[in-house]
């Protein structure tokens, strides 16, 4: 790296901790980081994200479901396309800083720059602040980018927060307008594609020693409710060999699980028991039922449903030999949202552009991409996080890291932009 980008890089990640600063003071608790969506605080966040679109030279509206929409126009004679570049500025309660507001910081900062470098790019940019990601205050969730991409349903609007608030009144309150929902929706036609800059929320950048990375899909997930069913029995007059304990068996199957997702671990399958409950649950009674969770991901689907096979399997076998029967329960499936070739390629020569090694890599979490891929292609890159750690106020992000990701954005949309000329 030449000492002329070292320095823009400095630059840039200083504006960008600067901003997340005054971001992170928007907040309902003090001394905490929450920022629930259309509450008071997100729309002080709304009117200072604004303010920087402003300065950044960005010309300014806010859609009918609250999302900061901040345009670029294309250089005349070009395509009447539009790239989209956008996080989310909602949080989860007691937040860190850094979720969400960095992707839009990130593209504002980067517009800024493509300005002030006199980039001409083919294609208009536009950057969007979405206000619900985290689907904290309302049962909703990513419904500001859903709203963009055309997939919102109306009946989420009719949705109660946990004070009897309906959406669509809250939404009044913020300024935004119920009825109009629909037209915050994309014309397919209209859109080259949506990329968002967002922090790992794990430890696989650092543990690699990279500061930013290329996400090659959101991983898919399916959550299961795991029963066994024993007999109780009395701890000290049942014999060993004649007991079926669904502790027993519940125990043998969590390490199965363990095990089966080890195995697949090249396809960044990852399999998680959080949560159990004994019945009857008392210390002289054998256990007669166990009900576990199972939360279930993986970078694509087929080795997702291959280990859901594989742990079913594997409860059979155990079941059989305790004298347990299993039941599996699926509550809850997302499939895998994969990021566009192209979008991970064009990342690609921009992160090496930097000198850095592109490793690619899966987001576990969910993201605004999953509802913008209904749209249009999706590119995602990711920024290390101090010990993978998010949703805590111990979150942090090194502004040097940040800087890099900013100029990583920069060159990444002039690589597309490279690759829209060439093909006209
Ligand atoms: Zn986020």
């Amino acid at each position: 790296m030449t000492l002329a980008v070292s320095e823009t890089v400095r630059a840039l990640g200083n504006r960008s901790e600067e901003m997340i600063r005054a971001l992170a003071e928007i907040t309902e608790t003090e001394g905490q980081i929450t920022r629930l969506f259309l509450s008071p605080e997100h729309k002080r966040a709304a009117a200072l994200v604004s303010d920087w679109m402003e300065q950044a030279g960005l010309t300014v509206s806010h859609d009918a479901i609250g999302t900061v929409c901040g345009i670029l126009p294309a250089n005349r004679s070009s395509s009447n396309k539009t790239l989209l570049i956008g996080s989310h500025i909602d949080t989860v309660i007691n937040a860190g800083a850094y979720d969400g507001p960095f992707g839009v910081v990130a593209g504002i900062l980067a517009v800024s720059e493509i300005q002030k470098r006199g980039i001409e790019l083919p294609f208009a940019l536009e950057v969007l602040a979405f206000g619900d990601e985290e689907g904290v205050r309302f049962p909703s969730t990513l419904l500001s980018s859903s709203a963009v991409a055309g997939v919102a349903k109306p009946e989420d609007l009719e949705a109660t927060d946990a004070d009897g608030i309906r959406l669509c009144d809250a939404l009044k309150d913020f300024g935004g307008d119920p009825a109009a929902t629909a037209k915050a929706a994309r014309d397919p036609d209209s859109v080259l594609g949506y990329l968002e800059v967002h922090i790992e929320q794990g430890p696989v950048l650092e543990a690699e020693r990279l500061s930013v990375g290329i996400v090659t899909s959101i991983a898919g997930a399916n959550r299961y409710r795991v029963t066994l069913s024993g007999m109780a029995g009395h701890a000290g007059t049942v014999p060993m060999h004649l007991r079926s304990d669904a502790l027993v068996g519940a125990a043998e199957l969590i390490c199965a699980i363990n095990q089966i997702a080890h195995e697949a671990n090249d396809h960044g399958v990852v399999a998680t028991v959080g949560e159990l409950s004994v019945e009857p649950g008392a210390v002289n009674v054998i256990p007669a039922e166990v009900v576990l969770s199972l939360d279930l991901r993986a970078a694509t689907d087929e080795p997702r449903h291959e280990a859901a096979r594989a742990i079913k399997q594997a409860a059979d076998k155990i079941a059989a030999k305790h004298g347990l029967s299993v039941g599996f329960e699926q509550y809850h499936e997302v499939s895998t949202c994969l990021c566009a070739d192209r979008f991970q390629n064009t990342a690609e020569k921009a992160i090496k552009s930097l000198g850095l090694r592109p490793l690619r890599l899966m987001s576990g979490a969910g993201h605004d991409g999953q509802a913008m891929s209904q749209l249009t292609d999706i590119g995602m890159m990711f920024v290390r996080c101090q010990g993978g750690i998010s949703h805590n106020p111990l979150e942090y992000v090194e502004p040097h890291d940040m800087g890099l990701a900013v100029e990583a954005l920069v060159r990444w949309i002039e690589t597309i932009a490279e690759e829209e000329r060439a093909k006209s």
